[in-house]
């Protein structure tokens, strides 16, 4: 306790040092120093140790997990948000009882991780080469963390229940990340044929080089990143840009807002990766299942219907200004775009296009940057012709449509499969958005989950879609499948499927016509 205290002095002192600091770090860490002086947490620790019998490692987090609990359950919502700092100052405290860094993942040798669900930042330290696959028992298609774990190229399954984590560790497992199925000591013959279905996933010689359908028709073909690193990956896999940099995953390890210089650099290296290619940078999607530990929020009780996205910028502009400050100023010579993230008004629209039209007099921008919108909710979709007056393109987000239209929490492993993009109901909300788009002579993209579903591929041409922007491992199959799309057909499968009772009806139908799996 006593080098945690130091520890956190230390960050006090340089903090205090530069001219720069936001007063509210320096209040935060003096907090967590009291925290873990606090004498009913030590009182309640001794117990646990001389009365229990547990070591300090394991009293000490029965302790605080304890009291964190005790916070999340005051009415107080600014006392409940005090159970971050508790997490936090608990888990250093951890990490030097146990030797480990708890909030990181280090293997010694390949394998599967199994574990009850993953979170955004672990996912991001996930390595390819030691994470071979992942089963996790509660999570989603569309959680966060899985679409990182995607970008990665790891195969993954969620929400397959409590059984698997009670299974010895070194237990042989094997997975099937396209069909969502799982063998415990897998037989012989069952390793030969997932090995060989592995093969020729990965088997990139039967990719075309664009994704042109039988009759001709071009689809541009982008890939979703989160960061510097995979820009490069996805070029590899094939991809034409980006048509989606989440932005908000650049920093999520970090304790400090970025300066615009950091900001610039990140986009600047991404934009020299992307040469002349597009590229789309999000401006920050915080709230729901992501936050950021400098965007201080409060704790909302339905935070996928609380300060997300463009709300949360418009509530905190000078984090948006400074990022828009970045976005133009990396511009320069580049083809970047902005795009605006959980839009459902015209009025947001305008208060974001504002401020970013105050940003570009200030810097005196010369050329003008596109400016997009991400329809994800479906106000946006019955306001889509509105809207497209104001903006340059829009870009499809099916992973939020999905779970807006159906009121299924995309985190939720329980209403998953409600959540699902190929239902009519997300479907119509395609179809309806690219009309308004059209009409407006603006390009619309897809650039969630759906996009790299075989099944959801053919469906989505035969709406209109221009764009594609998909997780780099997926490029090659999404290219394949396109190849073999002729427009005449899809035209007359989309129209089809809207007619169909359910997202079962809708793969069955597909799936019979094409014979796509
Ligand atoms: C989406 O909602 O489909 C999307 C692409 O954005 P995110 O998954 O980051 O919410
Ligand atoms: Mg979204």
């Amino acid at each position: 306790m006593e080098t945690a205290k130091k520890e956190i002095q230390g960050i006090i002192d340089s903090l205090s040092n530069k001219s720069t600091t936001d007063n509210t770090q320096v209040d935060i860490l003096q907090t967590q120093l009291l925290y873990i002086e606090d004498p009913t947490l030590l009182d309640e620790v001794h117990q646990l140790i001389f009365k229990q019998n547990h070591c300090a490692a394991v009293a000490w987090k029965k302790a605080i997990e304890a009291m964190i609990n005790t916070y999340q359950e005051l009415e107080d919502s600014y006392l409940q948000a005090r159970a971050i700092d508790i997490k936090d100052v608990g888990g250093r405290v951890l990490q030097l009882l146990t030797g480990e860094n708890s909030s990181s993942l280090n293997f010694s040798q390949p394998g599967i991780l199994v574990a009850p669900d993953l979170t955004p930042s672990l996912a991001l330290q996930l390595k390819s080469n030691f994470v071979l696959g992942i089963c996790t028992s509660a999570g989603s298609v569309t959680a966060h963390s899985t679409l990182i774990v995607n970008t990665l190229g790891i195969p993954m399954v969620v929400g397959v229940g409590t059984q698997l984590l009670s299974s010895p560790t070194n237990s042989q497992i094997a997975l099937d990340g396209a069909t969502g199925e799982v063998w415990i000591e897998p037989s012989q013959t069952q390793l030969q044929e997932l090995q060989a279905k592995q093969s020729q996933t990965l088997d990139k010689s039967q990719t075309p080089q664009e994704a042109i359908t039988k009759d001709g028709r071009k689809i541009s073909l982008m890939a979703n990143i989160v960061g510097v690193a995979d820009a490069e990956f996805a070029l590899e896999c094939g991809a034409e840009g980006v048509g989606l940099l989440r932005s908000e995953f650049l920093y999520l390890d970090r304790q400090t807002q970025p300066t615009e210089a950091e900001e610039y650099e990140s986009y600047r290296a991404i934009a020299q990766i992307m040469g002349t290619r597009p590229l789309t940078i999000r401006t920050l999607d915080i709230g729901g299942d992501k936050q950021l530990p400098y965007i201080k929020q409060e704790s909302e009780a339905n935070p996928f219907l609380g300060c997300r996205g463009i709300r949360q910028s418009l509530d905190t502009p000078e984090i948006l200004q400074t990022q828009l400050r970045a976005i133009l100023r990396a511009s320069h010579g580049h083809n970047i775009k902005v795009m605006f993230p959980m839009v459902s008004s015209v009025q947001e629209v305008r208060a974001a296009k504002k401020i970013l039209t105050e940003v570009e007099n200030s810097i005196s921008v010369i050329n003008k940057i596109k400016v997009g919108i991400m329809i994800e909710v479906p106000a946006a979709v019955t306001m889509a012709n509105q809207l497209a007056k104001e903006v340059d393109f829009f870009s499809i987000g099916t992973n939020d449509l999905s779970q807006y239209v159906m009121a299924a929490d995309r985190t939720n492993s329980k209403v998953a499969n409600l959540a699902n993009g190929l239902e009519p109901a997300v479907l119509r909300m395609i179809q309806q958005t690219v009309i308004a788009a059209h009409e407006a002579e603006i390009l619309v993209s897809v650039c969630g989950q759906l996009g790299s579903n075989s099944v959801a591929v053919p469906i989505l041409l035969g709406l209109g879609v221009d764009e594609l922007s998909v997780a780099p491992p997926a490029i090659s199959i999404v290219k394949r499948v396109i190849s073999e799309l002729d427009m005449s057909e899809v035209k007359a499968i989309a129209h089809s499927v809207l007619q169909l009772d359910g997202a079962k009806s809708v793969q069955e139908y597909v799936v019979d016509k094409l014979g796509i799996r």
